[in-house]
């Protein structure tokens, strides 16, 4: 016998919980739409260099949570962690870094070994956009880059997604900047120089970091830390004049935006790659796992996969999470009950009337039992706004009954039309 449960860290998404994921996901997927992002399906599973080289060695996803086998070819194959690396993937695979900018939405499950817990599993689901071209490199007539218009740009993005899933007002958007290379070294060496008088106070993860990726320690969860961290030296006060220029820009576009922010020094991206914005939008709603989407810049990553130099950015959002946030999950598809109360013809009538109105758009189901009482029930228990009814007498009459349930009221129509009508009608007054 199977176990009965699915693997750990897993989920079934059925009934009401389906309905969330997929709100969700359509809702995203029409905002995207308007900011011009077109839609791409990436592999599931990728060569496993797509996301050990990406994502940084160092990285915990790389380090700790990949699902990695060797396939029966002794090929080894990582199921997707994220969205980005099988992205950049894609645009070098398919030449399209000679046609940028490109405008990339996604959405999908993605794998990581974690321990479980709320807002935490071993296979999600995640919606995310990315914007390849745009960089931050300034024009030779000293006009802001255009960079700083694309990142705010995705963040305006991923605001109105929160908004139309009518969770704006749950969440809270965070920015800060990475800085440029410069910048970065000029703060990784300020940082390690602080940490290194707590050496013996940090968390022994955070301790490993210090030698490995620094940066990392200021997003740690340890209180310890936490309180550590809370003095360290903070990026901004290192950072290049250019990168200080664009962090102004990408403020700027962001009140052109309409998009109002925060500022928290303590947003790090671990990976070398990300350079200036970084952004989360967090909520207060889902305890430790605050964060529902998070993004930023990066450059180097297509160049990482054999592409040119191609500046990046974008963002992933969880859907479970996304999902919880939800006031209510949106209502089942509510459907038309047609009630055949015979065998033979009467059955057959009901069929082709079955047909006729899912053929007309309108969604209906068959009550599989001659009763109409065991109809009825069926329908209220599934929800149904209409019943068609039809019997021997309305065979012989040639007429058919629809019923408003709601209502309990009830006509009887001559043509198909009319009872399409007549359903439509009362579809109609409950929506
Ligand atoms: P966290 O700090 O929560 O581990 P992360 O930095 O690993 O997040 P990202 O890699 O930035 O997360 O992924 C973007 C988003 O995907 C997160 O903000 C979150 O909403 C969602 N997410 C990440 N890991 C998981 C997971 N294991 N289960 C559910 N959602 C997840
Ligand atoms: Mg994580």
């Amino acid at each position: 016998m199977p176990r009965l449960q699915p693997p750990r860290g897993t989920h079934d998404l059925i009934g009401e919980e389906q309905r969330r994921h997929r709100f969700v996901i359509e809702t995203a997927r029409e905002i995207a739409g308007r900011y011009g992002f077109e839609e791409w399906a990436t592999p599931i599973f990728e060569n496993t260099e797509v996301f050990a080289r990406t994502l940084g060695e160092t990285s915990d996803v790389v380090t700790k949570e990949m699902y990695t086998f060797p396939d029966r070819g002794g090929e080894s194959l990582t199921l997707r962690p994220e969205g980005t690396a099988g992205v950049c993937r894609a645009l070098v695979s398919n030449g399209l870094t000679q046609t940028l900018p490109q405008r990339v939405f996604y959405a999908g499950p993605m794998f990581r070994y974690e321990r479980p817990q709320k807002g935490r599993f071993r296979q999600f689901h995640q919606i995310g956009v990315e914007l390849f071209g745009p960089s931050p490199l300034t024009f030779p007539d000293g006009r802001l880059p255009s960079g700083v218009i694309a990142d705010a740009e995705i963040i305006a993005c991923g605001h109105d997604m929160l908004h139309h899933l009518g969770i704006g007002a749950d969440v809270t958007l965070e920015i800060n900047t990475l800085g440029d290379t410069v910048s970065r070294e000029a703060h990784r060496a300020a940082l390690v120089a602080y940490l290194r008088d707590f050496v013996s106070d940090l968390s022994d993860e955070s301790r490993v970091r210090l030698e490995k990726n620094p940066l990392r320690i200021l997003d740690s969860k340890d209180p310890r830390d936490q309180e550590i961290v809370a003095h360290a030296p903070k990026i901004t006060a290192h950072l290049s004049g250019e990168a200080q220029k664009f962090y102004d820009g990408v403020k700027k576009y962001l009140d052109v935006f309409g998009v109002p922010f925060k500022e928290n020094p303590r947003i790090v991206r671990g990976l070398d790659y990300y350079s200036h914005t970084a952004f989360e939008f967090v909520t207060t709603r889902l305890g430790a796992q605050g964060t529902v989407m998070a993004g930023g810049r990066y450059e180097g990553l297509v160049r990482e996969m054999g592409g040119p130099q191609v500046s990046g950015v974008g963002f992933a959002a969880g859907i479970e999470r996304l999902a919880m946030l939800l006031a209510q999950a949106p209502a089942a598809t509510a459907p038309a009950m047609v009630i055949a109360m015979g065998a033979g013809e009467v059955e057959e009538a009901g069929l082709k009337l079955l047909q006729a109105l899912r053929r007309a758009g309108v969604a209906a189901e068959f009550s599989y039992h001659p009763s109409l009482k065991r109809g009825l029930e069926r329908a209220d228990k599934i929800g149904a706004l209409a019943a068609v009814l039809i019997g021997e007498d309305e065979v012989k009459n040639n007429t058919v009954i629809v019923r408003d349930l709601a209502r309990r009221e009830q006509n009887a129509y001559r043509t198909i039309e009319d009872v399409i009508l007549a359903v439509k009608k009362t579809f109609a007054e409950h929506a």
